[in-house]
């Protein structure tokens, strides 16, 4: 089995069958953020509590990407030829929208609205064979 790493050391949790985002929930207006961050963007208080974002959502907005991004901020060093295209969209949590992968089939259906699950996913290697993962959203079966 390859070794794995987070892409981000506090972005989500994991390892976990339930795998979850890790944001911060101001504790002045409730206002939650993803990533964590020290102060509110909303109100602008300075203290707030760490928080695990739902597991679950529905598809707001996506798109495909279908070249190579450009290296930073884009961390992957494969050949242009063997770049996987991928779909990336807004999800839509009960605590706010938040921007993620969409885990599958670049070519899968997809509909605005649909209910979405959280999934952590392999997306590039470092130069020692590291499997880099991040998280998505896959729609939920049936
Ligand atoms: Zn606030």
């Amino acid at each position: 089995m390859k070794p794995q790493r987070c892409v981000a050391e506090g972005l989500f949790e994991w390892p976990s069958d339930e795998p979850t985002v890790s944001g911060s929930r101001c504790d002045s207006c409730s206002f939650v953020t993803f990533p964590t961050q020290d102060a509110c963007p909303r109100c602008g208080a300075d203290a707030t509590t760490p928080t695990q974002l739902a597991r679950t959502g529905t598809l707001w907005t996506w798109t495909r990407q279908r070249f190579q991004p450009k290296n930073p901020p884009y961390i992957g060093t494969e050949p242009a030829n063997e770049f996987q295209p991928y779909g990336v969209g807004f999800i839509e949590l009960p605590e706010g929208r938040i921007e993620a992968r969409i885990a599958g089939d670049i070519d899968q259906e997809l509909r605005i609205g649909m209910p979405m699950e959280l999934t952590v996913v392999p997306f590039a290697t470092d130069a020692d064979g590291t499997e880099v993962l991040t998280y998505a959203f896959r729609p939920i079966e049936g």
